[in-house]
């Protein structure tokens, strides 16, 4: 089942510009299910835990700073092969490599602003959707 679902959150960057309701639903659009969902906020702490493999990095502040900056929509979508289907959904973590079409291309600016996040492993997935759902959020 874990195969199934992915973990995605659609970034600052796209509240501010006002496209999160088209990118959920291009989402949606793409056959990927709605199991939990939720407009929240992470702090600067959480954002910083969430992203704990990046730490060390030169953009980490960059990136801690701005995903603690604004609301967050987090999700868990339900699709066949969930990881690899988003990911190609949402293009390359650059916009200005991302293929046209993908969700990066269309409403993401730059590596850092790239409009939404998605899982890069069930184990990912798994460990990142918990920072935001309870068991019982979850459909
Ligand atoms: P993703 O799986 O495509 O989101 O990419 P990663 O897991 O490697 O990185 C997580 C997030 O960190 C990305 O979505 C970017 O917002 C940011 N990031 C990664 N690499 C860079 C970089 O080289 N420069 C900047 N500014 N941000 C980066």
């Amino acid at each position: 089942m874990e195969n199934n679902l992915t973990f995605s959150m659609i970034k600052p960057d796209a509240f501010k510009k006002g496209v999160t309701s088209d990118i959920l639903f291009e989402i949606l659009k793409d056959d990927f299910k709605l199991r939990a969902i939720k407009v929240t906020m992470l702090t600067l702490d959480k954002a910083e835990e969430f992203y704990s493999e990046h730490r060390g990095k030169e953009f980490f502040e960059r990136l801690t700073c701005f995903m603690s900056s604004g609301p967050v929509m987090a999700l868990i979508l339900e699709k066949n092969d969930a990881i690899n289907e988003f990911r190609k959904l949402i293009g390359n973590t650059n916009p200005e490599k991302a293929e046209e079409g993908t969700i990066r291309h269309k409403y993401g600016t730059t590596t850092t602003f790239n409009a939404v996040h998605g899982a890069d492993s069930s184990e990912h997935a798994q460990r990142e959707w918990s920072f935001f759902f309870s068991k019982r959020e979850i459909y």
